[in-house]
């Protein structure tokens, strides 16, 4: 695993000023903030470096403002909500570096907090622009990098400034990267994976990698439909990308090669149209799919099947839906899957890591997530760790 500092290596850091990349990006609709998860996940560093002492000068990007000043994305519209979850007074500061920011840095006492503007306003951020990093870190006595969202970014404030001051992880960081290491790094075996969503497409990187890392590989989802197409099943109207026949079948060839078991669905839920409890709804063996008919859910015996499989896995890590689970009742298979999983958590006997937008939805409604050993909900930043890349927001805090 990556060594790296956290909180736990900084001395006496009282009056120290802290510059501690947080993830900002809330989602908002008509001015008001709608998911205040990111803000929670930054909350455990920031109240413990302010009440070690320090001042806390938070620095995030908000939205793609390209390098300019966007009134709309500025982080000023999310200091009244990051005060509401801190509990705290938060000032905020129209600049990242220079003689402003020196200012506010006067004027905050040991233990205050500061958001400072939108990174992404300067054109150095995106560039990774060392003398932006340097003019930054003027303002500063140390770094802590709490993003891991923004860690697959080699960007100022996730990578460059971990080279100009001493770096570390802040607790948010330690945790994912605790909990990946557990799922892929250093996993106990036997380990299944389970990958499903809409196309094999978006998650080729992942499936290849993951055949080289895992017992188990269980596939499901539209992407499910593309490897039984490849391998001569008629899948009918389902989503299928055709012309990924040929990758499919190399991923399972390599599958083969590294000892990893690849489970595909034998039974499936399908229908003649897209919509929630159509008429034409039947469950069939994948051999049986009409051509008028789409697969939109792995089927209840094939579901028992890989419930089975998780129950003789130590590890699981898990990206995408088995079924269409927004509409009922495709999220049948997917609710059934994650419950299994939270259940053999709950007992003991499974570690569970799984991240992803859709993912951590469906999680949500299945009722499973809070059972999971750890939900990342870190988006891109999770798909490429699971792609085996380097983050190099993690690599810089290195040691
Ligand atoms: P994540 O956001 O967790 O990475 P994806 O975006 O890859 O997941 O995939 C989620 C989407 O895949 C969901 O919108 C779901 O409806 C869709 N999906 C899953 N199974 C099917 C299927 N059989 N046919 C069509 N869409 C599907
Ligand atoms: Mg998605």
């Amino acid at each position: 695993m990556t060594r790296f500092r956290t909180l736990d290596d900084l001395g006496d850091v009282t009056g120290k000023v802290a510059l501690v990349r947080v993830d900002l990006n809330l989602p908002m609709q008509d001015g008001a903030v709608t998911d205040d998860t990111r803000v929670r996940a930054a909350v455990p560093t920031i109240v413990e470096l302010a009440d070690k002492g320090a001042k806390v000068l938070l620095l995030a990007h908000f939205g793609r403002p390209k390098g300019e000043r966007v009134s709309t994305q500025s982080l000023s519209m999310v200091v009244a909500e990051v005060q509401k979850v801190l509990g705290r007074e938060v000032m905020f500061v129209p600049e990242i570096a220079g003689p402003v920011v020196a200012q506010a840095v006067g004027i905050l006492g040991n233990g205050d907090v500061a958001i400072l503007e939108n990174t992404r306003f300067w054109k150095g951020e995106e560039a990774n622009d060392p003398e932006l990093a340097k003019a930054i870190a003027a303002n500063g006595d140390f770094y802590v990098n709490d993003a891991f969202s923004a860690a697959h970014r080699a960007h100022a404030t996730t990578e460059g400034l971990a080279h100009v001051l001493p770096a570390y992880a802040g607790r948010s960081m330690e945790a994912e990267l605790t909990a990946l290491d557990k799922a892929l790094g250093n996993p106990v075996k036997p380990v299944a994976a389970v990958v499903g969503g809409a196309k094999v497409s978006s998650k080729l990187d992942v499936l290849k990698h993951l055949v080289t890392q895992v017992d188990h590989l269980i596939i499901g989802g539209g992407m499910a439909n593309t490897f039984l197409a490849a391998g001569g099943i008629d899948v009918g109207k389902s989503l299928c990308e055709h012309d990924l026949a040929a990758t499919a079948e190399e991923i399972l060839d390599n599958a083969d090669k590294a000892g990893c078991t690849v489970h595909l669905p034998y039974d499936v839920v399908v229908s003649k149209e897209f919509a929630a409890n159509p008429p034409s709804l039947r469950e069939c063996n994948v051999h049986e799919v009409a051509a008028d008919e789409m697969i939109l859910d792995v089927g209840a015996s094939a579901v028992e099947a890989l419930a089975d499989v998780l129950k003789t896995c130590r590890t699981l890590v898990w990206n995408g839906p088995l079924g269409a689970f927004e509409t009922e009742p495709f999220d049948k298979a997917t609710v059934a899957l994650a419950r299994t999983a939270a259940a053999l958590t709950r007992e003991g006997s499974l570690v569970s890591v799984a991240g992803g937008g859709d993912t951590v939805a469906a999680l949500n409604h299945a009722g499973a997530a809070s059972d999971f050993t750890y939900i990342s909900t870190a988006g891109g930043a999770f798909l490429e760790w699971m792609e085996g890349k380097e983050l190099p927001g993690v690599k810089a805090l290195e040691i």
